[in-house]
């Protein structure tokens, strides 16, 4: 079992702490998204995105979290299931590096991350990663977006993508789109808005409301040479390929935040019902799967290229965390999501968690692929 060092116990006290401030704001962020100048400045989330930035690029190093908060897989699962236990939607909500940060991390130049970093410097700046295309969600390497050669220099980006987290928002992101018929051509852009021939619109959700889910079009949108991410890169680690240990960092950070869910779920039929039968075993079940979400998460700080233990993490704890929600809404009695919002809003979203960085299904075949349950079965 993975013990927390003196530094990441501290991390998870302070992410204790800052979440009672998260969830003082989570109806709000809820009901209104977009309206987000009321939060930015707030000391968690100037917090929250100082401690998301590479120190190289911050501009002061006053952050609560201190230097831990996103140096290891472990230290973002600590953190983010404490602060999704007070608000998983403002997380979503916020200004910073988020996954295109990640991104820009593993497939940038010094320049291109520079210049990423720089251009969120100002607290004011969303992030956006766009990968999902409508009908080719869970087969990215299918996507049909492309980057065509511009006789003038660099590249044109045609194509749309959907369920994008905050690109209506503006600002700077990551775009994958492919260069020719392979996977290996798959390769992400730099593309800082406003841009000409790029569309965004906001798509209604009812879960996680604070990610403004948006679709996208790009009609010709222009690319500069040094907008492509990964050309210093060996060809097989330039794309999608190269941008695989991303995946498996975030699919333990959404678990936490799915974790985050059930744990908020539960500490509050505690407090609504204190006595209520159910509780100690609940308890049980979310601390063991912590239990195995952090060794999970040390595993993959051991081992980024391994897809099967946060496949296997993932797929456990989003599950146990809808469950939770259920058994809260259960706990509090009929007419409980009417009487009490919070749980309201915790059970739209944590079926959010299902689908991001991976659907259930597919990690069902991460773990043990088709022939070989085929093989099994025989
Ligand atoms: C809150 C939220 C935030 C998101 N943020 C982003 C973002 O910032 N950027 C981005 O690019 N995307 C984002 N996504 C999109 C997310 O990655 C996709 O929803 C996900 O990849 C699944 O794609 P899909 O929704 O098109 O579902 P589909 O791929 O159409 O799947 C639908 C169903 O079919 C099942 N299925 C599909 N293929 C198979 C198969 N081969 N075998 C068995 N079952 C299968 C799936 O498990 C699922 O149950 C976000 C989604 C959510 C909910």
């Amino acid at each position: 079992m993975t013990e927390l060092e003196p530094a990441l116990r501290e991390l998870r006290s302070t992410c204790r702490e800052v979440a009672v401030d998260l969830r003082s704001r989570a109806l709000a962020v809820d009901a209104r998204p977009l309206e987000m100048a009321a939060h930015l400045d707030s000391e968690t989330l100037t917090s929250l995105r100082t401690a998301s930035t590479p120190r190289r690029f911050r501009d002061c190093d006053d952050s609560l979290f201190g230097a831990s908060y996103t140096g290891s897989c472990l230290a973002r699962v600590v953190a983010n299931a404490e602060l999704a236990c007070g608000d998983a939607g403002i997380l979503s909500a916020n200004t910073g590096a988020s996954l295109a940060g990640l991104a820009v991390d593993a497939l940038g130049s010094d320049d291109q991350q520079e210049r990423f970093y720089r251009a969120i410097a100002d607290g004011r700046t969303w992030t956006f990663f766009a990968m999902t295309e409508e009908a080719r969600g869970s087969d990215a390497s299918a996507m049909q977006t492309r980057l065509d050669k511009d006789p003038g220099g660099g590249w044109r980006l045609n194509g749309a993508k959907r369920y994008v987290a905050n690109a209506v928002r503006g600002g700077i992101g990551v775009v994958f789109a492919r260069t020719g018929p392979s996977a290996l051509t798959i390769r992400a852009a730099l593309v800082q808005l406003p841009a000409a021939g790029f569309d965004a619109h906001l798509l209604d959700m009812i879960g996680l409301r604070g990610a403004c889910i948006s679709g996208l079009a790009f009609d010709g949108v222009r690319i500069l040479p040094d907008e492509l991410l990964g050309s210093h890169l060996p060809a097989s680690r330039r794309g999608m390929w190269g941008a695989g240990r991303v995946f498996n960092v975030m699919r333990a950070q959404i678990a936490a935040q799915a974790l985050g869910v059930g744990f908020a779920a539960w500490g509050y039929v505690r407090e609504q019902r204190p006595g209520w039968s159910g509780l100690d075993l609940m308890s049980a079940r979310l601390a063991a799967a912590r239990a195995l979400l952090y060794d999970v998460a040390a595993t993959i700080d051991g081992s980024p290229g391994d897809r099967r233990s946060p496949s296997i993490a993932k797929l456990h704890v989003t599950d146990l965390a809808v469950q939770a929600t259920r058994w809260a809404e259960y706990a509090l009695g009929p007419g409980s999501l009417a009487e009490h919002p919070l749980l309201e809003k915790w059970c739209r979203d944590v079926f959010a968690f299902e689908f991001m960085d991976g659907t259930s299904n597919i990690l069902r075949l991460n773990i043990a692929p088709v022939p070989a349950r085929q093989g099994l079965a025989s």
